[in-house]
């Protein structure tokens, strides 16, 4: 990830909240999810988040449903910086479903023995209802999710 983000001329927490906001569902693109997210000051990633937007990588817009939350997402720039990056980051592995699994239980016992909450992906959320004709619902906001939106990370995540 350092390699990554110096090619970029960025520093590595810059390429951190890149890849949180490419992966965070609609209820988790904020500041406040940024820090429990990367365990951050709410001071440090307010100074990462000003970096990154004079750089045109991220934009903040009103939250549409509450005009006093401010959503951060990528910009067109930001996804293509994001996208050079992203092949330093993830190794050339053979798809292996056993490994994937192993290591999905593992990282679940390790979330809940540290008491994390959230952040898991959406299809595997307690919550997550799922309908009929590829349609999904969330169980505790009662509104409708796309089959994108499933693949996402959520703070209200619960397994
Ligand atoms: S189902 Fe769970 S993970 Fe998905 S949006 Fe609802 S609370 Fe978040």
């Amino acid at each position: 990830m350092r390699v990554a983000a110096t090619a970029e001329g960025i520093q590595l927490v810059h390429l951190e909240i890149l890849r949180f906001l490419s992966i965070a569902n609609k209820y988790s693109n904020t500041a406040q999810s940024l820090c429990d997210y990367l365990g951050q000051t709410k001071g440090s990633i307010s100074q990462s988040l000003k970096l990154i937007e004079e750089a045109g990588h991220i934009e903040r817009k009103a939250c549409e449903k509450d005009g006093r939350v401010i959503r951060l997402h990528l910009s067109d720039a930001g996804k293509v910086c994001l996208k050079r990056m992203e092949v330093h980051l993830l190794p050339d592995l053979p798809d292996d479903e056993k490994r994937v699994t192993v290591l999905k239980a593992l990282l679940s016992d390790w979330q809940t023995q540290n008491s994390s909450q959230g952040f898991g992906q959406c299809k595997t959320c307690r919550f997550n209802q799922s309908l009929t004709g590829h349609k999904f619902k969330c169980g505790l906001t009662g509104e409708a999710l796309s089959k994108s939106d499933i693949d996402k990370i959520c703070q209200e995540h619960v397994f």
